[in-house]
């Protein structure tokens, strides 16, 4: 299918002709997609307008009836999965298996929505003070913006949205700049289900195409109380500060450096498959890649020389073909801030496997390596950096105690796995003496999410959580309501008060 059919079966129009058009190119081979229309700042401020406009009768919508609305989109997402999954292959470079399952995560937070929306729990709290009743009421908050980043186009949205929306709040959404065309389809699909239910006010959710400039405008506007922002630490050093400035909220979903410890117990053959997943899928380009991989010496002579191997194995191609494991970077500037990052760490003593780029033939105009595992002498320098590259850098270590240390000692906190069958090692690692990190995971890799656990990382990845558990609450604002149905006014803390 080529890509003005698929566009056209997604429901996206796109303008002929503009003042301020972006240029779309595929990183499968540099070739133009498509031309899209930039916004502007009185785009900005308009949809933010429109947006408030939509959230002031959405929040009087009752919330299982706002499920409904997120319903029905998970039921376009299901009938367009296999369109939308080539799109996001197309656009981001992913193998189609991970753009089918960037689309099936939307389906799953929707599903995970529409239950909420039954929910929304307030609790009840005893009141100190004779015939009188404390409560809390979750309430809607307002308008959401949301930015988001180039290599999970859509389901970084949906996780967003999907809860925004049964939580009675309208959405502004400011997707990557590499990424618009999803993002269109995303609009485009969600308002199919807007049409199927018939009542959605305009305006629950604008998308706005462009740079940093149109971000930094949704994040300064005050009428905005939550700006959801996935991407760099450096973005969200440079946002965190202004939506505070502002007493906004932020939830913040930055850069990881992912770790796993191999420990001496381990299933080899399980890590091995595990290992090779979460460092080299999705070209290396997923927060949670497994990026520093530490191996206690016993094992390392016979776990890493069959990890180099399995690496030399792994089909780097066309992300559409069938066979491909890993396709493309993004562009050619994350191809050379791999090769920077390679070539410190040849600086720093490491020894290099693979790294180098690949060509495909009739796809010259992309950016394919091959996956790189680096074995390194230390921890330390360029192995303390997020590189978004499949590079692996691997470290010998002997005690459990000092391999936590050293998975612990990077700036970011997003993922953690240990591979053990030693059930004080792997709870030791799970302790709160264990990894610093917001996923710890035990026997499988670091990479990769499921619908229903709270998603985010602690220090430099910025603290916020999504998706999951009681990330709703992050789109709401609590009351605490106190009734009085005595005659009496008794003042809390026994104060005395009268006239
Ligand atoms: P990026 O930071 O370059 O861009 C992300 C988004 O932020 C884009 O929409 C961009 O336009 C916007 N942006 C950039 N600078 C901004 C500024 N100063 N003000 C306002 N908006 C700004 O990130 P990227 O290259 O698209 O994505 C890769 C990064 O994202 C990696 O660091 C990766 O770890 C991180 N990421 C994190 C998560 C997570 O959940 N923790 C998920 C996906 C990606």
């Amino acid at each position: 299918m080529d890509i003005d059919t698929l566009l056209g079966a997604l429901g996206v129009a796109l303008p002929a002709q503009g003042a301020h058009m972006l240029e779309v190119t595929s990183p499968i081979d540099g070739a133009p997609l498509a031309k899209v229309a930039m916004q502007t700042e009185a785009d900005t401020r308009e949809a933010v307008a429109a947006a408030q406009r939509a959230f002031e009768q959405w929040r009087m919508v009752p919330a299982p009836k706002r499920g409904e609305l997120v319903r029905l989109f998970g039921q376009v997402l299901r009938a367009n999965k296999e369109a939308l999954g080539r799109l996001i292959t197309l656009e981001t470079g992913k193998i189609l298996q991970e753009g089918l399952g960037e689309v099936q995560e939307m389906i799953d937070i929707c599903d995970f929505a529409v239950g909420l929306s039954r929910q929304l729990y307030g609790l009840t709290i005893a009141s100190e003070r004779p015939g009188h009743r404390m409560m809390e009421t979750w309430h809607p908050l307002g308008v959401c913006g949301v930015i988001s980043a180039f290599n999970f186009p859509a389901a970084v949205w949906a996780w967003n949205a999907a809860l925004a929306v049964v939580c009675g709040d309208s959405v502004v959404w400011k997707p990557s700049e590499k990424t618009p065309l999803t993002a269109l389809a995303c609009a485009a699909l969600f308002e199919r289900a807007c049409v199927a239910f018939g009542a959605a006010p305009p305006g629950l959710l604008r998308v706005l195409i462009g740079g940093r400039d149109i971000a930094a405008r949704l994040v300064e506007d005050g009428r905005v109380p939550l700006i959801s922002a996935t991407g760099s630490t450096r973005m969200g050093r440079e946002v965190a500060p202004r939506v505070a400035a502002r007493f906004g909220r932020a939830l913040l979903e930055l850069g990881g450096n992912n770790a796993a410890i191999v420990a001496p117990s381990a299933d080899l053959a399980l890590a091995l498959r595990a290992i090779l997943f979460a460092a080299v899928g999705t070209a290396g380009q997923r927060c949670t890649t497994l990026r520093r991989l530490f191996v206690q010496r016993e094992v390392y002579g016979e776990l890493v020389p069959r990890l180099i191997e399995a690496y030399g194995r792994v089909r780097v191609g066309d992300p559409l073909a069938p066979d491909t494991l890993v396709g493309p970077l993004i562009d050619e500037p994350a191809c050379r801030s791999m090769q920077s990052a390679l070539a410190s760490a040849r600086e720093q003593g490491g020894t290099v496997h693979g790294g180098e780029r690949i060509a495909v033939p009739g796809r010259e105009g992309g950016w394919y390596v091959r996956p790189a595992l680096v074995e390194m002498p230390a921890h330390g320098g360029i192995v303390c950096d997020e590189t978004f590259a499949p590079i692996l850098y691997v470290m010998r270590y002997d005690t459990l105690a000092e391999a936590i240390a050293q998975q612990n000692a990077v700036p970011q906190g997003l993922s953690s796995s240990i591979f053990t069958l030693d059930m004080r090692e792997a709870e030791t690692f799970l302790s709160a003496a264990g990894s610093d990190c917001g996923i710890a995971n035990v026997n499988i890799g670091p990479s990769g999410a499921e619908i229903g656990g709270a998603f985010g990382g602690e220090k430099e990845t910025g603290g916020g959580r999504e998706s999951g558990s009681d990330a709703w609450k992050n789109y709401m604002r609590p009351a605490t309501n106190t009734v009085n149905f005595s005659t009496d006014l008794p003042l809390a803390q026994g104060v005395r008060w009268d006239l």
